[in-house]
This record gives C-alpha cells, structure tokens and sequence, in this order.
C-alpha cells in the first residue's frame, strides 16, 4: 500500500534525511572488484581553505548528475573525492591568524608554522567537503585524499626524484614572478593583472658614436639600468639606419647595441623598445634569441643592486623617481603621456610583483608537451567541445619550462640536498644519511617546496595508490572523465595530461569536459571586488538543493556561460512543487493498489499508448543527451515532458479511470501504467534531483531500497506508437484551441460552452469523438457537435489540423459590455504606450540611461504594440459578432 508523502514539499527536512541514508547504506562506495564495467571521475580537489562558490557549484552538480547515472546504468562508479593543500593560499590564512596574534611564521620557525597549518586544517581545513554533500556530491567519502597525505607525499617525491633521474628536473636561472613582500615566487595564477593609471616615459637613448638618440617608451624607466639592448622591427623602415648602432644608456652610460626583432610592434611607443632581460618575460625571451645577457638591478626585495650602480640600495619606486629627475636634468626625458598600465600584483598581499632571474627548479616540458599534444591529436583524450583543441595545440606548442619551486613552507619540501664539503646535489626517495660522493654528513636540504599544481597534476593516478600497482589503478585509469571549468585547463589538466602520459604511459581521462564559468544575471563575472558574489548556500537555502541543481544543469548550455538568473531558479522550484503535487496525487490514487497482484489482461488505451510512447522518446533523448554532456537540454526534455505532458494531460486524461471505483479491472490496469511512468520519469530525474525523487521513490507502493540502486530507464522500441501520438496531438490542440477561444473572449471560466466541429475529412472527427469525455471535461463543453446541426452566426472560430471549431457566443458572453470593456483598454493602452514612445524619442534619456534601462524600455514598447495590435483584432471581431 501506497504511502502518502507529505501536503507540502520542504527540502530541507528532506535532504539531510536521504543523505544521511544514502552515506549509511554505503551507496557511493565503489567495489572495485571487477564484477562491473569501471566508471571514473576525479573530482578537482577544491583548496582546503575554500568555501563552496558557484563555480564548484555547477562543475560538481554536472559530475554528480554523470556519476549517478553511470551508477544507475550499472557500472562501477568511482567519484574520487579530495582536497588541494593550496601552498601559499593556506599559508597565507594562518600567516593572517599569526599576524593577528603579533605573531610571524619566522619567529615562530619552520617546523612548529606548519604544525600550526596542520592544526588548522583539522579545525577548518574540511568545510568545503561539508558543503559538498550538502550539495548531494556522491563522492566515496571512503577514499578521500588530500595533495599533502601520506600516500600522494609518496606519489610526489617519487615523480620528483624519477624526473630527476631523467634529467628532465633541473636548477637554472629562469625569469620568475617574484612577490618581494611575500619573498616568494609565484605562479602565472597567482599574479592578478588589473588596469592601473600609470605613465608611458620617453627616454632618449643617445647614439654611441655621432649625433642623434633612439627614443623608447617604458612604463617602468627604473628597469632601463638592466637593458642589455634596443630592438626594433627588421620590417620598420624608420629605424633601418640604426641596424647594429650602438647606444649609450641613459644614467649608467653602458654601451648596448641596436637589434631586430620580429616581436617588436611598431604601434607600441615609439617603435623602438629597451630589453631588460631580468626583469621582463617577453625581454627575457628575446634575450635568448639573440644571447643577450640578463643584468639584474632589482633583488628579491624591491631593492636595487649593485648593478644599478649610483641607485645601488635604493628601494624601487624611489628609484623610479630619481632617474626620472636625473633624465630631465640630462635632458634625456623626451615626455610623458597619461598611460593605463597593466602591472602584476601578488594576489594574496597585493604588492607589485617583481619579474625577476632567480635560481629556481623546473621541469623541462617539451617532451612531457609534446606527447600531451599527440594525445589530443589523435584522440586519445577528447576535448569537449572541441574547440578548445586550438588554443590546447597552441599552448602545448609555445609551453615554456615549468618553474615548480616555491619560497613557502606549506607544501611538499624539495627533496634536495646539496652536500657542504664537495657542494653535490642529492635528490633521493629516502632522506640521506650522507653524501653519497665525499660521505660529508654536513647536508643543507632544499628549503623551497613544490609548487601545489605538482601534486595536483598527479592527481588522476596518485589519489588510485600510484606508485603501488592496486586494484583500483588498474581498474580505474584512465579515468572516464574530467569535468573542470576551462579557466584550469592550462594550469590542471594540461599537466595531468603530461605526467600521467609519462608515469602511466597511458592518458589521465578518455574526454574532459569542459563547462563555462558561472556569472551573474548581466553576464558579468562574480567577484567580491564588484559585490555580485551569489552565495550558493544562500540559494539552496531558499529554494532546495534539488531545485537549484536543475536549474545548475538546466543553464549549463555548451560552450556558454551561464548566467544565473534567480527568477529561473524559482521557476525551478515549482517545476519540483509540480513534481510533488502530481507525485502526491498519484499515490493517493494508488491506495490500495499491489503491483504484486495478477493484472487483468486489457490492450492499452490510446491515451496509455500515447504517454508510453513519448516516455520512450523522452528516454531516448535524456541518454542521449547525457552522453552528449548537453546537460541543458536533458534538463530540458524532462521538465517538458514532465510537466507539460505527463501533469498538464496526461494525469487530467485518466482522472475519470482513476476515480471509477465501479470498473475495477480498467481502473488496476491504469493505475499499473501510471505507476510504471512515474517509475520511469523519478529514475530519469533522479541524477539531476536526487532528494525529491528518493523521497517519492520510497513511498511508491511494492517499493523497497534505494532509486541509487535502481536501473535507469532503456527505451523500449516496442511501445513506439505513432499513430496514438498523432491522435493524442489532434486532441490536445483542440482542447487548447477551445480552451484559447474561451480566453479571448473572456468567457466567465465556469461557463459551459457549446462546440461545432466542422472538417471535410472524416478521420479528425473519429479522432476527436472517441475522446469526445476529455474534450468536453478539460475545455468545459456540454455539447460537442461533428458535421451536425448549424453553426449559430455569432460564433468564435478556430481551426486545427484541418477541422474548423466553432464556439456559439450568444447568451455566454454580453458583447456590448465586452465591446466596453475593449474600448476602455485600448484607450489606456493608447496613452501608455504613447509616453513610451516619447521617452524613446527623447535623445536626453538614450544618452544618459544606461544600456540596460533603454533596452527594457524598448521591449516594453514593442510588447505594448504588439498588445495593442491584438485588441484592435479582437475589437474588430467584437464588433462583426454583434452583426
Ligand atoms: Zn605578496
Ligand atoms: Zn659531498
């Protein structure tokens, strides 16, 4: 017997329940055992310091609809959850606490700072993990990592030492992002870029020999005391009497030399640009194809070295202003122009970052590169949508050595050591006792530690036991997926690709796909700065988790961005109150009925056959489409079938079967089919809705276990049924063709009305007559007449599919008043949309209104005519009604 959900749907109640169930009955642990085919996802190990944002909201939602429904189709599905260490963004919390105390990580020490991080992580370090299964994540909790537990340490020194052993690790002097506050190198990532008011500065570099000078334009003249030379365009016509001159640097007075370079633009400044080497990337680079030495006159505090000469000492800005001084007086500052400049600054403390050589570690890339590029190519891993492949082919191709050395604590140590007595670099998997060359005990280890996109880029194999050979490695890699926003795709994925073709001989993940960014309703992306944040505890808070899942998978259209919309969200709330409402309303009408019992043998209905059939089709579609990953349009699909076939028709056709208590046998048999379709579509949801559907699920009459370990629905070919869908279509636009005429003419809703059917065609009418019940229950019609008696003259009309309707007026609706009623519309409309108009034409307000404001002014204006439009049309046909 069917047990009857509750009046009113509350998610919240609901949600902690089923979870709390699905994690106790152990329904998100993977075997493993090789009983069913494998099915992997990793998930992107959020950062331990982070808060669930929108940008996991979306990207776990759409792996958590993947994973569920792999599980429902019977595989052994692996959600690898985890947590990233986030070397400097943890650091910096408890830097930030340290500071708060009067405390700093120096007074502190090394050992007892990064006992404090460990501290910290086990008091807040889980959060986001919390949130995560607020938001219904499957994951195997059972097997969760973290980039700095035992097991992934092991992964990292391992790789670290055999990259070595390769020599594809190494020492060097690389141009680094420097933080001269934090003392640290940074990642490309971890430099924010933002316009800032600067300056552009022409400087006269005089000629060597002779009169005259190249004039170059810096936004940075400080770093002139580094230029090792001049570079110009070979193409430029204005500076080929320079080719191989010889300059004078302005305040140094070092003879540098004039040279050509193809990546010089002729637009910027002047044409003629100063190489600082190590203090630049681009000049660095440029540097290395013309074998131009690196000066560095910055050092790692902002200060300048001994090679700025007279400015030895000086802090940098202040630097800035005393050349500047001395150029003026030399005469050698040719003018200044206003100038927006885009510098770095560090994204934790906002210093401007300091491009500059230091020895750091890198790993050599371009073989690693190359076979990840190979990999792509000849598709081995999909890139989906694959127009990503270009600028993937265009990255691997330019890739630039990995510097992987971080000044920071919080992280993997270099496992480095460099002997005292003969200055022999050790790097092993055990910590040396002493030094394999002279047996000096004296060793320094390495203080740096790796950068956090080391241990995250290992992640698709060492979170499966690498570099021991388990079952779960052999099962699962390559994993089946990598869901990620492409904002990661050069910095993650393209890493894992290269490492796990290098360790695995085997790519990471068969397709990744690769979802937009979440950005608020203008488009705009979130950012605290711009206080456009949408907190997605906020929003299931107030509209369920299930409801904001759909709408997560219902916006996440390929290769576009998402816009959030809240009034969407809400509209997906009652898409799950529908849900609730019909679901409550079937159960009701299931009371009593035993799916076990024997079923009278009848044929189905041409309604049964109808709905049956287009379930089929909706199966079909929503499978389809989830291969596809066009997880707006499986969305779509089920919540148009849902709501606008199955509880707009579908109920409302078998009510009067339902509430037959005579007819016993035909009333068994619908209720077996109802309950057979709201099976198929909770099953169908379920990976997009899991708590609504497990809710209902359990309440279904003969059900026990979880919907988790239900199958989900395989189309069945057999129960394809054109010609009931046709059938069903004719009789479903009647109705709505009556039920529209009713509408227009403000026909009072309770009213019954009267209906001539009129068509050549004798098959519609046949059609229409055998549901003559449905046509007169659901459009209000008493008397339903085909091809008989006369149609009255003032009578409404409309026509579909060839069969003309008629709906007599007379008695049911006063045409004097309603022709009143029309006039006093129309003159309201009239002046309202006469003001628009005006405020249209008002140059005054489309210069100073903001774009937003003049395009909702124009679409009301244009919805106002095509309104008035209307009215004239049905005024007109008051006004012939009334003869
Ligand atoms: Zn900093
Ligand atoms: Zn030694």
């Amino acid at each position: 017997m069917a047990e009857i959900l509750a009046k009113v749907y509350d998610p919240s109640e609901l949600e902690e329940k089923w979870y709390r169930y699905w994690e106790e009955q152990g329904l998100f642990r993977a075997r493993a055992d090789g009983a069913r085919p494998p099915y992997c996802i990793v998930i992107p190990p959020p950062n331990i310091t982070g808060s669930l944002h929108m940008g996991h909201a979306l990207n776990n939602t759409l792996q958590d609809i993947l994973i569920r429904y792999k599980r429902m189709e019977g595989f052994d599905a692996l959600w690898m959850p985890g947590t990233d260490h986030a070397g400097i963004a943890t650091q910096n919390v408890v830097e930030r606490q340290l500071a708060a105390e009067g405390q700093d990580r120096h007074a502190l020490g090394r050992d007892a700072f990064i006992e404090r991080v460990w501290q910290w992580k086990a008091e807040s370090g889980g959060h986001i993990i919390t949130q995560l299964k607020r938001l219904g994540c499957s994951c195997d909790w059972s097997r969760e990592r973290f980039t700095l537990d035992e097991g992934l340490s092991r992964a990292v020194r391992e790789v670290f030492v055999r990259l070595y052993e390769e020599g594809l690790i190494y020492q060097g002097d690389y141009i680094i992002n420097w933080c001269p506050r934090c003392q640290t190198a940074l990642a490309d990532l971890e430099v924010e870029h933002d316009p800032h008011d600067g300056h552009l500065y022409y400087i006269r570099y005089p000629l060597a020999e002779g009169q005259g000078a190249v004039t170059v334009a810096t936004t940075r003249p400080e770093t002139l005391l580094g230029d090792t030379a001049v570079a110009v365009n070979p193409e430029d016509k204005r500076y080929t009497k320079y080719h191989g001159a010889t300059l004078r640097l302005p305040a140094l007075g070092r003879l540098i030399p004039v040279i050509t370079d193809s990546y010089v633009s002729p637009e910027f400044g002047t044409g003629a640009l100063k190489i600082t080497p190590a203090h630049d990337f681009n000049d660095f680079e440029v540097a290395r194809r013309h074998n131009l030495p690196a000066v560095k006159v910055i050092n790692e505090t902002g200060h300048m070295t001994k090679e700025a000469g007279k400015y030895m000492g000086m802090e940098r800005f202040v630097c800035r202003e005393q050349i500047l001084k001395d150029l003026k007086r030399d005469g050698l500052l040719a003018k200044v122009e206003p100038y927006t400049i885009h510098v770095g600054h560090c994204y934790r403390c906002k210093t401007v970052v300091e491009p500059l050589v230091s020895r750091q570690w890198f790993v050599a890339v371009k073989t690693l590169a190359e076979e990840a590029l190979r990999a792509v190519e000849d598709g081995r891993t999909r890139l989906i949508p694959a127009n990503w492949d270009k600028s993937y082919f265009d990255w691997m191709t330019n890739i630039r050595d990995w510097c992987i050395s971080r000044q920071i604590w919080w992280g993997h140590r270099i496992p480095a050591w460099t002997c005292k007595s003969c200055g022999e670099i050790i790097v092993t998997r055990e910590d040396p006792g002493a030094c394999p060359q002279c047996g000096g005990a004296s060793l320094n280890q390495e203080t740096d530690v790796l950068d956090t996109w080391f241990s995250s880029a290992l992640w698709p194999f060492s979170t499966l036991g690498w570099p021991d050979q388990t079952p779960e490695l052999k099962l699962f890699y390559p994993t089946s997926v990598l869901v990620t926003a492409f904002d990661i795709l050069f910095f993650w994925v393209a890493r894992m690709m290269m490492m796990g073709l290098h360790f695995m001989g085997e790519v990471p993940f068969r397709e990744v796909y690769i979802h937009a960014l979440v950005r608020d309703p203008e488009g705009q992306k979130m950012s605290k700065s711009k206080g456009n944040v949408i907190d997605p505890l906020e929003l299931m808070d107030r509209y369920g988790t299930d409801a904001f899942r759909f709408s997560l998978a219902a916006f996440a259209a390929m290769g576009r961005d998402v816009r959030l919309s809240e009034e969407r969200i809400a509209g997906y709330r009652n898409f799950m109150n529908k849900i609730w409402n019909a679901c409550r309303f079937t159960l009701m009408n299931l009371e009593g009925f035993d799916p076990r019992a024997a079923s009278p043998d009848r044929p189905l209905t041409v309604v049964e056959a109808w709905c049956l059939s287009r379930l089929q089709r909706v199966i079909k579609e929503t499978r389809a489409r989830l291969a596809a990953y066009e997880f707006d349009q499986a969305a779509h699909t089920l919540y148009q079938f849902i709501w606008h076939e199955f509880c707009d028709w579908y109920l409302e056709f078998i009510k009067p079967q339902l509430y037959d208590k005579e007819d016993t046998a035909s009333r068994r048999h619908c209720q077996e089919i109802l309950l057979s379709v709201l099976s198929a579509i909770l099953r169908l949801l379920h990976p997009f809705v899991p708590f609504i559907t497990e809710e209902i699920w359990q309440k279904l009459p003969g059900q026990t276990g979880s919907i988790m370990a239900a199958s989900y629905p395989q189309p069945d070919e057999k129960l394809l049924n054109p010609g009931a869908e046709a059938e069903m279509a004719l009789v479903m636009e009647a109705i709505t063709a009556i039920r529209n005429l009713r509408g227009e003419m403000n026909v009072p809703p309770g009213a019954q009305v009267e209906v001539h059917l009129r068509s050549e065609d004798a098959a519609p009418l046949e059609a229409l007559d055998r549901h003559r019940h449905s046509v007169m229950l659901l459009a209000r019609v008493q008397e339903l007449h085909s091809n008989a008696g006369t149609i009255p003259t003032a009578s409404a009309k409309a026509v579909v599919s060839g069969v003309e309707i008629f709906m007599p007026l007379t008695g049911i609706i006063d045409f004097a008043e309603e022709a009143r009623r029309l006039d006093r519309e129309l003159e309201k409309l009239g002046k309202d949309l006469s003001a628009a108009q005006r405020k249209m034409a008002n140059e005054d307000f489309l210069a100073k209104a903001p774009a937003e404001v003049v395009q909702k002014e124009q679409q009301k204006l244009q919805a106002w005519t095509e309104k008035l439009t209307k009215l004239k049309t049905h005024r007109e046909r008051i006004r012939e009604l009334m003869g």
